[in-house]
């Protein structure tokens, strides 16, 4: 991007899926262990002590988690040494403990009955997926966020099947109209800015302005305090690029030679970076790199692979802000643990001796008892740590009434056997794990795609240098985090949000990681971010964070060594699904004898709504 400086996660663009398999993955994981309490490496039961949501350090596909199945699906690893064939049947197995597998597990035991033996296997050492719960202790004071998946979205439009599940759940959407406290960004004066870094953009400065519409979805954040002119003014832009941005804010659909049909048409069949640079004459870097990252996960892509169209729906650089939720779907339905919420919800109750509480709610603080997640004596059991490697039916698939389930635990191979599965894990593997699948249908799951983020979660002593320039939500083009903001202020179930500046916060820091090449293809830029995103070691992801908060936050207020307490990088290489082409996805997701796939890439749709009815569609698939 012509005289931008180089950043940190471009120096590491060089690592390829090679590096993997040859350990830089295992390398760059054990040196984050420093900040990471060890969880025991993979144990093989649980003991009470084990407690995952209060780990920090490389979080999300933490070291550990994706090695197993990386080498099954790169290399066709097949040999994994002796296997154990434990003595447990089971009337259904569930290959992934997200929110569409807990679903599965559920409608299941719904279906047949509570005293139906389920076993859910997946593979990080947390259950959830998406849905994380990650825990920051600060001076005592335990602060609760999300890891991945933030709130259960438009629920007003979800189905009866989900509304029922959330009511059995205990979970009452109308207790977020009073937990979430819209007022509080406008008691504290918190609004939408940007911060521009040193690094890129010549200086460290916060400008009271978005330039966008991504910091639209908080409710109650406040908006720019800028005009646009002013905005432009104070950008640390070249006099040239200021007048360059200035145009794109006061917008240039109407120079366009279309208008009525033929502009709907028009906007979305060309490219957002072609209008840019070609109706409004835009080629300062630094503008097009504030463009490039302003509709940050919208669309699961950069808006250098927009249409304009998209580029507008999305409030990218130059649009004017969109509604994003009307007024009867506010973006509030937020547990302090986002949709963890729910999948601590969903556990409970699958295994109801695993915590203390009769409602959702009542959960919000209770420390789960992770001891009571495998325990024989319960008719449904969660196995972490545990990676499946391979599926097949123990006859042939069109009459056989077993399926054969083989999964890595601690470098070891065990084998269960159970009457149906449900594969609930990314759809994109599923090939690789269920190797005599029809030829078609295989190649369709291939085709599925799923983009790379990453939510890091840092813990703050105070907040007060946020509240002194007034930032709610900070966009921040120049960085590896495009975004960062306070927590959604949420109340319930005894946990307090942060009241006071002076009191202890966790904030979040969004990446969309994109390919290093504008314009190249959309596969091709997720495959590059995944590796590079999972390769970096621990310490660089802080030496992100700290050279961010310092440059962002003002010298005399903030001091990262004092003000940091905590940090978690939420890796999801395999983050918001967008399907493959054509009818892929259907035919990716037929029954295959006793194995059915559920997930919310079979939809496709990256939505816990979503997630729970495809768990709905797989159990009912199975008969
Ligand atoms: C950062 C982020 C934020 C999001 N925010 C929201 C939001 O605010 N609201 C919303 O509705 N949706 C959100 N989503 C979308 C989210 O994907 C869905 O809502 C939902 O959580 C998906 O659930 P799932 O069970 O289908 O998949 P997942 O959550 O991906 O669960 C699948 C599980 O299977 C495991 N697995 C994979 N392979 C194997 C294997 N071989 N063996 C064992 N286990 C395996 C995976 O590791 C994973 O744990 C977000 C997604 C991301 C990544």
């Amino acid at each position: 991007m012509g005289s931008l400086h180089v950043e940190l996660p471009q120096l590491m663009s060089e690592i390829t899926r090679r590096d993997f398999i040859n350990g830089t993955l295992v390398v760059a994981g054990g040196s984050m262990l420093p900040l990471h309490a060890a969880v025991g490496a993979a144990m093989a039961t649980l003991d009470s002590s084990y407690y995952p949501p209060a780990l920090t350090g490389l979080r999300g596909n933490h070291p550990g988690s994706n090695e197993h199945a990386h080498s099954r699906a790169w290399t066709g690893r097949a040999d994994w040494g002796p296997t154990t064939r434990l003595p447990e049947a089971y009337d259904l197995v569930v290959v992934g403990g997200g929110l569409s597998g807990l679903a599965a597990a559920y409608f299941f035991q719904q279906k047949h009955g509570k005293d139906k033996k389920v076993l859910v296997l997946d593979n990080h050492d947390d259950f959830g997926g998406h849905a994380k719960r990650n825990e920051h202790t600060i001076n005592g004071n335990t602060r609760i966020t999300y890891g991945g998946s933030q709130t259960l979205v438009e629920p007003n439009r979800a189905s009866k099947v989900v509304l029922d599940l959330l009511g059995d759940i205990g979970v009452d959407l109308d207790r977020f109209k009073t937990a979430y406290d819209t007022g509080f960004f406008e008691k504290h004066d918190l609004g939408s800015v940007t911060y521009f870094n040193k690094k890129v953009f010549g200086e460290d400065k916060v400008v009271q302005h978005p330039y966008c519409n991504y910091p639209n979805y908080v409710e109650g954040l406040q908006g720019a305090k800028l005009s646009n002119e002013e905005a432009a003014r104070q950008a640390p832009l070249s006099q040239r690029g200021r007048e360059q941005l200035l145009r794109v804010l006061n917008g240039g659909l109407h120079t366009l030679k279309v208008s009525g049909d033929d502009l709907a048409a028009y906007i979305n069949t060309h490219s957002y970076f072609d209008y840019l640079k070609d109706t409004l004459g835009v080629d300062d870097p630094g503008v097009l790199r504030m463009a490039r990252h302003s509709g940050l996960d919208w669309a699961s892509t950069g808006t250098d692979l927009m249409s304009i169209g998209e580029a507008k729906s999305c409030g990218a650089l130059g649009f004017e802000p969109v509604a994003v939720y009307d007024e009867e779907s506010p973006y509030v339905h937020h547990f302090p643990d986002g949709n963890a919420g729910i999948a601590r919800a969903l556990v409970k109750k699958l295994i109801p001796s695993v915590a203390e509480g009769d409602s959702a709610e009542e959960l919000v603080l209770a420390r789960f008892d992770y001891g009571e997640l495998d325990k024989p004596s319960h008719a449904a059991r969660v196995r972490l740590n545990s990676t499946v490697v391979n599926v097949e039916h123990a006859g042939d698939p069109g009459d056989s009434s077993e399926v054969l389930v083989s999964y890595i635990q601690d470098n070891k191979s065990y084998r269960v056997s159970a009457k149906g599965v449900v594969m609930a894990c990314y759809n994109m593997i599923i090939p690789h794990i269920v190797p005599s699948l029809p030829r078609e249908q295989a190649a369709a799951l291939k085709l599925q795609g799923k983009s790379p983020m990453q939510y890091t979660t840092v813990g703050l002593r105070n907040w007060r240098a946020m509240k002194e320039l007034g930032i709610g939500l900070a966009m921040s083009p120049g960085n590896m985090h495009q975004a960062v903001l306070m927590d959604f202020p949420v109340t319930m179930g005894g946990y307090e949000y942060t009241k006071s500046p002076d009191d202890p916060c966790v904030i979040q820091m969004i990446s969309c990681p994109y390919g290093d090449t504008v314009g190249a293809p959309r596969l091709d830029q997720f495959r590059q971010a995944r590796y590079r995103m999972l390769a970096l070691p621990f310490e660089n992801y802080e030496r992100e964070v700290r050279s961010h908060l310092s440059g962002m936050l003002p010298g005399e207020m903030f001091d990262f060594d004092r003000d940091v307490a905590s940090i978690s990088v939420n890796r999801w290489a395999h983050g918001y699904t967008t399907g493959g082409p054509g009818d892929s996805t259907r035919i990716g997701r037929q029954p295959f004898g006793r194995v059915v796939i559920a997930n919310a890439d079979s939809a496709p749709g990256a939505d816990a709504k979503t997630a729970v009815m495809m768990g709905h569609r797989a159990i009912n698939e199975l008969g």
